[in-house]
């Protein structure tokens, strides 16, 4: 199978109604895709690669890949108060495998209807087991939300829980023990991440946004310093899964939850007097939130248990 009878058959078509999109002018197999952009919105764009045995095992079910490959990115999405529209694929393959395309491709269509983005166009090559993916979304003129829009004595929310992937990478590792329902429940949070799109419906109440891809502290830190800020985060409060507080102790569980990453919930700044219309307004959007913490005059993100300061040997991933 050549290229672009590969492309043919699996990426032709994935998306919501990809030829009846009307803001799709030329999809999949030319030179360029060629979109009509939302009159009036902006462009957010944002690509991740994903490379087997350092984001994801190589032998892990082509249908897991693909939907987490296209999720983290959706999640950085989410991360702006951007909607998506559209994404590009670059697929490093070791070979062509019918069944692999298949099962990968499956897993593409699966989340790019749940999530409405139409492939548009891409790239394949021969080489190690790698997928890029980069997705294209609209935000409303001064809607988007940024790192940088933090205040001192600001709340400190996140989205959903905290720690299940990086308890299913433990598990993998086998480093944590639990029962296979739980195991399950982890390894879904670790290739389906949520990602949190509803978060479009209380942007306006939220002055700065991130997705904890790298760890809450790591995540948080950023905010912080793109926003010139600190925050302290009460570790007793933050979200856990019940299979998280059934698997490890609650020492582990809040580090997991605190420095894992891959979790891809979002962790969002909002001002004291916006609390009780935030929190409304994340319940009618369908966006479970838990406030954990203060942003406040210092740099950094301090823990605190139980009142206490509380330091972590480590504080996120890193990738180099
Ligand atoms: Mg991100």
């Amino acid at each position: 199978m050549n290229e672009f009878d590969l492309i043919q058959q699996y990426f032709s078509n994935i998306g919501p109604n990809v030829v009846a999109q009307s803001s799709l002018q030329l999809g999949v197999g030319d030179d360029c895709a060629i979109v009509k952009p939302s009159d009036g919105f902006f462009q957010a764009m944002s690509v991740d690669t994903l490379v087997a045995d350092v984001h994801f095992p190589a032998k892990a079910d082509p249908t897991l890949i693909a939907e987490r490959a296209l999720r983290v990115n959706l999640s950085d999405l989410a991360a702006c108060g951007a909607s998506p529209r559209w994404f590009t694929l670059a697929l490093t393959l070791p070979e062509v495998e019918p069944n692999w395309l298949k099962a990968f491709s499956q897993g593409l269509q699966a989340a790019a209807a749940q999530f409405d983005i139409a492939l548009v166009g891409g790239d394949t090559t021969r080489g190690p087991l790698s997928i890029t993916v980069a997705v294209h979304g609209e935000v409303a003129p001064g809607q988007a939300l940024l790192r940088s829009g933090g205040r001192p004595n600001q709340l400190v929310y996140v989205s959903g829980s905290l720690g299940d992937a990086a308890a299913a990478l433990q598990f993998m590792n086998k480093k944590l023990s639990a029962t296979q329902q739980d195991a399950g429940y982890f390894m879904q949070r670790y290739y389906r991440p949520e990602p949190r799109l509803q978060v479009g419906g209380v942007a306006r109440m939220v002055s700065a946004a991130v997705d904890v891809s790298d760890g809450l502290i790591a995540d948080l830190g950023h905010i912080c310093k793109r926003s010139d800020i600190g925050a302290t985060i009460d570790l007793e409060r933050l979200p856990l899964s019940p299979a998280l507080q059934r698997s490890c102790s609650e020492v582990q569980a809040l580090e997991l939850a605190a420095t894992g990453g891959d979790d891809y919930e979002l962790c969002l700044l909002v001002p004291e007097t916006g609390r009780s219309q935030f929190e409304e307004l994340a319940a009618q959007f369908g966006l479970p939130v838990t406030l954990i913490g203060n942003t406040n005059r210092h740099s950094g993100v301090q823990c605190l248990y139980k009142g206490s300061p509380h330091e972590f040997t480590t504080t996120g991933f890193t990738h180099f």
